[in-house]
């Protein structure tokens, strides 16, 4: 017979290395955390530098409010957070982080370097954080407004998911459509993303437009087809915004950009009803491009379902998703016509 087990308390570093590798699965998910975190900072220039695929290297710098210096000790600490205060804030919150956990759980995971600076403070400080905790003194030194965050080999303790991520290329792509995402959503906002000593693969200025963007970033087959769309139903909560591309256009690859109250997620279910109404104008098997953003009340999405925060879930999602069918249906029959009446005029 056997005999049951001990339970044992795990310890607290191995209880945050787990929690950590939850959060981030891929250096592309550490990225987008460290990317909202830098739109929540305001920031409207940011320029990311990548080392084989973010696993070796991978540092954003933003322009942002930076980090107050007398925060910097507990800022990797997990749930340390500047912006909710109590429970209920989640259901108004409009900014993306919520929980304090994304720095933390980078630092449990991999080697990170800070090195901020706020409009305040006469010169810049630079710390160096190990399982959430400072490692060394905080050091003034010379820097930029904003900030600077370096993310030294991810998973260098996390040995089977490093092996699981051997291709430094796959988590490129994986990087490129991440920073592409949020460029054209926030296309006030100037990306950067460049390999180590390379030249720019994404580059978009400040204060561009979402075509421009588009065109930038997956080339003017694409920009010169968009057709933009707006919808609005206030008794759903629901504003809808976005650019598809026109039935002219098909590929064997298709694009879906989905922001669910400016959250870059997935949604097998929006995604299998826009490719339904596009499955009538296009030849089979063939996609399109389609940029959705989709603004609801916060109360009726609950971001905090995934420990990526990668999927949301919704209120009325049946009805929501009738509607953003119709809008697109619309589009696509009214350019559709206009098109015949060019061609017969
Ligand atoms: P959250 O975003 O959920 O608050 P994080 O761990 O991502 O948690 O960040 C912790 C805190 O560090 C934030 O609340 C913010 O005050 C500060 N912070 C992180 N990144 C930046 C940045 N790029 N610019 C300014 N402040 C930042
Ligand atoms: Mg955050």
């Amino acid at each position: 017979m056997c005999e049951p087990g001990i339970i044992r308390k795990l310890d607290e570093e191995v209880v945050n290395r787990i929690a950590a590798g939850e959060i981030v699965q891929r250096p592309a998910n550490a990225l987008k955390e460290l990317i909202e975190n830098s739109l929540d900072a305001h920031s409207n220039n940011i320029i990311i530098t990548v080392k084989a695929g973010g696993l070796k290297y991978l540092q954003i710098q933003d322009n942002g409010t930076g980090i107050r210096s007398d925060n910097l000790d507990i800022v990797c600490e997990r749930f340390t957070t500047s912006k909710l205060k109590q429970y209920e804030d989640l259901q108004a919150i409009s900014t993306y982080g919520f929980r304090g956990e994304a720095l933390a759980s980078i630092s449990h995971i991999a080697h990170l370097t800070i090195l901020t600076k706020t409009a305040n403070e006469k010169c810049a400080y630079k710390a160096s954080y190990e399982n959430g905790k400072l490692k060394g003194p905080i050091k003034p030194c010379a820097g930029n407004n904003g900030t600077q965050i370096t993310v030294e080999d991810l998973f260098y303790n996390v040995i089977a998911r490093k092996r699981a991520l051997r291709s430094p290329n796959e988590e490129y792509t994986h990087i490129m459509e991440v920073v592409g995402g949020y460029a054209i959503h926030n296309s006030h906002v100037g990306f950067t993303l460049k390999k180590f000593g390379e030249n720019t693969d994404i580059k978009t200025p400040i204060k561009s437009s979402v075509i421009d963007n588009v065109r930038i970033i997956h080339g003017n087959t694409i920009a010169r087809e968009l057709l933009e769309i707006e919808y609005c139903d206030p008794k759903l909560h629901l504003k809808l915004n976005g650019y598809i591309t026109n039935v002219n256009y098909s590929h064997k690859k298709g694009a879906m950009l989905l922001f669910i109250n400016h959250r870059l997620v997935d949604s097998i279910s929006i995604r299998k009803a826009v490719d339904s109404v596009y499955a009538t104008y296009l030849p089979k098997n063939a996609h399109s491009f389609v940029y959705l953003s989709i603004e609801l009340d916060p109360k009726n999405v609950d971001v905090n379902v995934h420990p990526t925060k990668h999927e949301v879930q919704f209120l009325y999602e049946e009805q929501i998703i009738e509607k953003i069918k119709n809008t697109i249906e619309k589009k696509l029959l009214s350019c559709n016509s206009s098109r015949v009446m060019y061609t017969q005029a």
